[in-house]
């Protein structure tokens, strides 16, 4: 308990028992529920929800910290702790291997590969009934973030793609030990059902939001020059003098359809 937290692995240890009892009542772990915590450092966030779940799973880089984490999980139920680099995880192998069709994800995340760990988890969106992830809040907000929004961007297009994104609470930086430098929050993201996602190419989809948002105070004739011709943008509906930061998500589906079609 307690060792010297390390900056490399963005450790960020949560302490204050109200934030901690609040993220657990927002996941409502239940007796059977399949709980995978990415993350669990010190088991802030595990024996709570290991009480309540009786069984889970807990994904840790740390190799320092795994036989602490499993002794004080002896007493409260049955712990399973992955060595892992969580980026190496296959989600759905996992719930394969536990027998479910799928998982419930939960993390204090180490802000250092949050954007990165949140693409990985959308690839594996059909093994995932729901993830409750504790974030930097700035990137809460640009999960969230609606067209015309100053932080709506390329992150906020993709996650919405795929995910349902309910923003929680917020969380100060003394919760911590050590406090980050910035505020956090705690985000819900339920993945889409099948039937509400939308038919498009993933490689398609991933070059025309990525192309847009590069630069993106110009507009759309410019930015996707090379790839959607004036003439096709205006055909869906779209202007083409318009900014990135204006467009649904589902435009961005109508330019991606286009572009595959092309392809
Ligand atoms: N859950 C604990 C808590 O709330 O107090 C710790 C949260 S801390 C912000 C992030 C945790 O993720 C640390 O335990 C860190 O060692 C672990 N971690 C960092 N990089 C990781 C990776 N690539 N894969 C899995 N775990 C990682």
């Amino acid at each position: 308990m307690n060792a010297r937290p390390k900056k490399s692995f963005g450790q960020h240890f949560l302490h204050e028992k109200r934030y901690i009892e609040r993220i657990v009542s927002s996941i409502s772990p239940r007796d059977g529920d399949v709980v995978v915590e990415i993350g669990p450092g010190e088991g802030a966030l595990t024996m709570p929800l290991l009480a309540a779940a009786k069984r889970m799973t807990a994904i840790e880089l740390d190799t320092d910290l795994i036989p602490g984490l499993r002794e004080r999980a002896a007493a409260v139920g049955e712990l399973t702790v992955i060595h892992a680099d969580v980026l190496k995880v296959d989600f759905t192998a996992l719930a394969r291997d536990l027998g479910v069709d799928k998982l419930r994800i939960a993390g204090n995340l180490p802000y250092y590969i949050s954007s990165p760990i949140l693409f990985h988890c959308v690839e594996h969106a059909p093994a995932i009934a729901d993830m409750h992830f504790m974030l930097q809040k700035e990137v809460v907000d640009r999960m969230a973030a609606e067209p015309g929004s100053k932080v709506y961007g390329r992150l906020s297009v993709m996650l919405q793609l795929a995910c349902k994104v309910v923003p929680l609470f917020n969380v100060p930086p003394g919760a911590f030990r050590p406090p980050p430098k910035v505020d956090s929050a705690v985000v819900r993201l339920v993945p889409l059902a099948p039937e509400q996602l939308p038919r498009v190419d993933g490689d398609a989809i991933y070059k025309v939001v990525k192309a847009a948002f590069a630069q993106r105070r110009k507009t759309l004739s410019n930015t996707l020059k090379g790839l959607i011709d004036e003439p096709t943008i205006r055909s869906l509906d779209i202007d083409p003098k318009a900014r990135a930061e204006t467009l649904s998500p589902s435009d961005f589906v109508r330019l991606a359809q286009t572009l595959a079609r092309d392809d």
